[in-house]
């Protein structure tokens, strides 16, 4: 059977809106076979998933596109792990899942992403702090190489040794020189190749975003139960208070996985807005639609997630709040939650989502995500009236928690001392957020760029990441922070492990660094 090819035209663009795509085609592979069928008679090729890319790096330029939408398969599943074929959106394997009582934790917040883009940018989720990112629930790859040979890995079965890693493809040996650089020691990287003494093969293709191999197929871990979840936002009236309320919920989440404690706090998430995020809200009559009011000295609202033991019934769940401040109350995770948030004055001003009142959590995560919507369409409506450049300008950083204040002072006064419009909002209980700015005029863009270059020496010298979540892509600001981040050397360094699995540049050229000039 031949691969089905199709018109390019609705495929030349990614969430990023990276201007100037285009395309020598579009095929729909349904194989592993057809991939590799694929690669053997191209010049170029770009993988996709579903364009939800943030970095322009799922944007055509030239390339034969090959889309994994028709690689939607389940190929094998077990208690405590599931293969799919790289199509499959993140939605449709937890739905799949589900119907066993299982999940994938690491899920990005776009669940419409497809298996191989999470991989291959290690997309992260909110809740990172407890579950981690994609990369720690891969166990297996099915890699098509440039040359259209097909690798299918297991985890700990290529491993580096004296800075490379050798494997034979057929006859041929293959020896991959690791990048010298060393990573930052931070929970969500998505800055160019893996690289680490004793790594494993598996790891170099995640985060790769498409420039060494293809992916057709994943074998993720997954859990179960399916925990049951509360969620709470909670409006701060400082930054320092919202601070110290997430370090210690990060403490006490932490000694409860340590001891086992079934009636400790167990907190999988935090997400945090400032006080722009508060008023675009108030703006936009998010907060009104959804039926939440924050109260006017509000500096800081937090959304925290709580993990519930499955056979908690809502019924108890309302009896344990109920009876939280009630001396000799029984001992729960929502009981120490409240008297937490009591102890900070806090438990009066917060909304509550109970296990199952899935109504009130929709609502509380709609705030969460009216803030970049609302930023967005800020944005657009600038892009359309001020100036045609105009464009979403935003960082993606990390920062290890004990420089998280230093690093927001750091985003302020970047972004102050050039007269910049900015909201900052993120995934707090990692030291990753989003700051955004709010332009103006085509200025503040420029302005922005230099900005969050400057914010990248910043969190690089904190040991932090300046790609935390998204990539790099072919966004120009982001190539220079990798560079930033690992210097000339480390990019040349990225460009002999390329050299190695794909000689003739052939795959995404031009995504993550510049493309080779001889
Ligand atoms: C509303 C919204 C919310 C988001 N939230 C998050 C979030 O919470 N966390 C997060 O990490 N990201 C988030 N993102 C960014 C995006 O969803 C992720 O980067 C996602 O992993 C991309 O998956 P995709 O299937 O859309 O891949 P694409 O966008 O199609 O591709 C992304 C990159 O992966 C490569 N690629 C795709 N498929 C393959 C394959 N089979 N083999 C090899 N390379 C491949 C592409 O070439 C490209 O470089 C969000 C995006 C949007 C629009």
């Amino acid at each position: 059977m031949s691969i089905d090819r199709g018109q390019p035209d609705a495929f030349l663009e990614d969430a990023a809106h990276y201007p100037g795509g285009h395309a020598a085609g579009v095929v729909f592979p349904k194989t592993t076979n057809e991939i590799a069928e694929a690669l053997k008679s191209a010049a170029s090729v770009l993988p996709i998933g579903a364009q939800s890319s943030l970095t322009g790096g799922a944007t055509p330029m030239g390339e034969l596109l090959v889309a994994t939408t028709k690689m939607t398969r389940v190929i094998d599943r077990s208690a405590d792990r599931i293969t799919v074929q790289a199509g499959m959106t993140v939605a449709a394997m937890q739905e799949t899942l589900a119907a066993a009582g299982g999940w994938f934790p690491p899920a990005p917040t776009f669940t419409g992403a497809c298996a191989g883009g999470i991989v291959s940018t290690n997309a992260a989720g909110a809740a990172t702090f407890k579950y981690g990112s994609t990369r720690d629930w891969v166990d297996g790859l099915v890699v098509v190489l440039a040359d259209g040979t097909t690798l299918d890995l297991k985890r700990g079965e290529h491993r580096a040794r004296n800075g490379s890693i050798d494997l034979m493809t057929g006859r041929d040996r293959i020896s991959i020189p690791l990048p010298g650089y060393v990573m930052p020691d931070v929970p969500k990287r998505s800055a160019g190749y893996h690289s680490a003494p004793d790594m494993d093969l598996v790891d170099l293709f995640i985060g790769a975003e498409g420039t060494l191999g293809v992916i057709a197929e994943v074998t993720f871990r997954v859990l179960s139960p399916v925990p049951q979840s509360a969620l709470a936002l909670i409006p701060c009236r400082s930054e320092p208070q919202a601070f110290e309320l997430v370090m210690a919920l990060r403490h006490a989440s932490r000694d409860t996985w340590r001891t086992g404690n079934l009636t400790g706090i167990d907190v999988a998430a935090i997400e945090n807005m400032d006080a722009r995020s508060i008023a675009i809200l108030r703006e936009d009559g998010a907060d009104a639609r959804n039926d939440v009011s924050f109260p006017d000295d509000t500096a800081v609202v937090l959304l925290v997630q709580v993990e519930l033991p499955a056979d908690l019934t809502a019924a108890d769940a309302y009896d344990q709040i109920g009876s939280a401040l009630t001396p000799g109350a029984a001992d729960s995770t929502l009981v120490r939650f409240c008297r937490m948030l009591a102890d900070r004055d806090l438990l009066d001003v917060t909304e509550l989502a109970m296990p199952g009142d899935r109504r009130r959590a929709e609502q509380l995560i709609a705030i969460r995500e009216a803030v970049p919507a609302g930023v967005n369409r800020r944005v657009g409506i600038a892009k359309r009236d001020i100036h045609p450049e105009i464009a979403k300008t935003a960082a993606d950083m990390v920062v290890p928690l004990d420089r998280f204040t230093e690093m927001m002072d750091v985003y302020r006064r970047g972004f102050e001392d050039r007269g910049l419009d900015y909201a900052i909002w993120g995934h707090i209980s990692d030291g990753n957020v989003h700051p955004n700015v709010i332009p103006r005029s085509y200025e503040d863009v420029e302005r922005g760029k230099n900005a969050i270059l400057e914010f990248g020496r910043a969190a690089t010298s904190m040991g932090g990441c300046p790609l935390a979540e998204h990539g790099v892509g072919r966004n120009p600001v982001k190539q220079q922070l990798l560079r930033q981040l690992y210097g000339e050397q480390g990019i040349a360094d990225m460009r002999e492990v390329k050299r190695a699995l794909d000689p003739e540049w052939k795959l995404s050229p031009g995504v993550i660094f510049g493309k080779l000039t001889l």
